[in-house]
């Protein structure tokens, strides 16, 4: 990663360095005579075009200072009616009457206009030879543009326009460019590789790390600490892993507390159920009613277990659908509570006030009612009382569930929605419970965008509520 983006850089400035010598040196050249060819030729046209102007030797004037261009305006006898000069050695302003006259002739044969370039001194005595302006090329001579275009001026007569420029060798110019470009190249070589080395280690190593560290974290260390110096990107790339092992290792945490408590709890109701069996089918005497319960508490208490873990696992693998309908919630939460009747030791006390009506699924919501009473039941005080209050306010019908017993460290009220958790760690046969009752109510209370909640107070009691929107009766009628 390091040498590609090294590489990368590398390429980048041979690159950079290469295009500048090919259009400083190597084409410098080139574009200079495009530049004056387009240049003579947009004169010449613009000559031509103000042919019939007053100020057509003012207008030749600027052009022969301006753009260097010497200029002869002349009729096809060779007559010179406008003239202007401009550099010295000028080819056209030592062509006779003849001569002009045979250039116009020559650019009347060419279709009107005609252009030439040749190195200077091979015009030296210059003449019209087999019809064509001929030159011998020599390099580093300047050299000379010849443009001639016939004009028809409004009086009908046709006059030539003949211009003359100058290109001056450029070889001196890119001989200086040259030694200018041997040292920049290499400053800029210089530089682009310690940039492509600081940029390369600046991207590539704290990556570099990061993938070693992710590929300790596939291998099941949780316990590995990303870091991320340099960009900001890789800053919350880093803290996003380190969150992510840090879920990780809570979750994996909770799952072998699972297991041990899973084990745990069915390893002593399955005890206890072999036991009693065994007492009751070698001992006659044993074969009481208070025995079989005990066998029936213990198995139902292993299918809760078994249910729990089944439930929390459909709930969180979603294939369980909602079925949602309008149905009294009053009712509902009395026929759970009328299931406790016979834990006649039990105080549970139901406030409803007016039966409410909610647009939610049935069975579900029943689960939440019966786990929140289940904890109350489970972790109430000596007084052994539960007691639910239903209230309704702005459209919202909220069910509590409050107990008597220890209650909650206010530290641990967020974790305890959590699944696998449980406050109280050490194993007690009377709160045995598989940390998942609290998860299974909150997935569900979410599947519904019920609000939810509890308030505990230690050596007090705490109150476990939720909250869904109230519906009227009549619209259980609805399609
Ligand atoms: P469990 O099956 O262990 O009760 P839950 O998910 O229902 O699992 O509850 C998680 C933990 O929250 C429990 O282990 C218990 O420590 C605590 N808890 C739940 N309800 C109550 C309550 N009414 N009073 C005190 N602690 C509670």
């Amino acid at each position: 990663m390091q040498w590609k983006v090294f590489a990368f850089f590398a390429v980048f400035t041979a690159v950079f360095v290469a295009l500048l010598w090919l259009f400083q040196v190597v084409l410098l050249d080139t574009f200079y005579k495009a530049i004056k060819v387009n240049e003579i030729k947009s004169v010449s046209n613009a000559i031509c075009s103000s042919i019939n102007s007053s100020s057509l030797q003012e207008e030749l004037q600027r052009v022969a200072v301006d753009n260097q261009i010497c200029s002869i305006v002349c009729d096809g006898q060779g007559n010179r009616l406008y003239s202007e000069t401009a550099v010295p050695n000028c080819v056209i302003h030592r062509l006779n009457s003849w001569d002009l006259a045979m250039v116009y002739t020559l650019t009347a044969q060419n279709g009107g206009s005609y252009f030439e370039r040749f190195p200077q001194e091979t015009r030296q005595s210059f003449t019209v030879l087999d019809n064509s302006l001929a030159f011998v090329h020599r390099q580093e001579s300047p050299e000379v543009m010849i443009s001639a275009q016939l004009v028809t001026r409004s009086d009908g007569k046709q006059l030539l326009v003949l211009l003359n420029s100058v290109i001056s060798p450029v070889g001196a110019t890119v001989d200086t460019l040259r030694y200018q470009l041997i040292v920049v190249s290499a400053v800029m070589i210089l530089l682009g590789l310690l940039l492509a080395f600081l940029l390369s280690r600046r991207i590539g190593r704290p990556i570099e790390s990061l993938n070693a560290a992710a590929k300790v974290l596939a291998a099941g260390d949780y316990d590995v600490n990303f870091e991320g110096e340099g960009y900001r990107e890789v800053h919350e790339l880093s803290d996003t892993l380190n969150y992510a092992a840090h879920e990780l290792a809570k979750t994996e945490h909770l799952q072998r507390d699972l297991i041990a408590n899973i084990s745990h709890d069915l390893r002593t109701p399955l005890t206890l159920i072999t036991g009693y069996a065994e007492v009751m089918r070698d001992l006659p005497g044993e074969n009481t009613p208070e025995n079989v319960q005990i066998i029936i508490d213990e198995a139902t208490r292993l299918s809760t277990l078994v249910n729990d873990v089944l439930d929390l696992s459909k709930l969180q693998a979603g294939v369980v659908p909602m079925e949602r309908s309008v149905f009294n919630l009053t009712e509902s939460v009395r026929s759970i509570l009328t299931r406790y009747s016979k834990l006649t030791d039990y105080h549970i006390v139901f406030y409803a006030g007016d039966d409410v009506f909610v647009d939610a699924d049935e069975l579900k919501i029943s689960q939440v009612v019966y786990n929140l009473v289940n904890n109350a039941l489970t972790y109430t005080g000596p007084d052994k009382s539960v007691t639910l209050r239903q209230s309704v306010d702005e459209g919202k019908v909220r069910i509590s569930v409050s107990d008597t017993g220890e209650g909650i460290p206010q530290e641990k009220l967020d974790d305890i929605w959590e699944r696998y958790y449980k406050v109280d760690k050490e194993h007690k046969r009377a709160q045995v419970g598989t940390g998942l009752g609290l998860a299974i109510v909150k997935m569900i209370l979410d599947m519904h965008g019920g609000e939810y909640g509890v308030r505990s107070q230690e050596g007090v009691g705490s109150t476990f509520w939720f909250e869904l929107g109230t519906v009227e009766p009549d619209s259980a009628a609805k399609p």
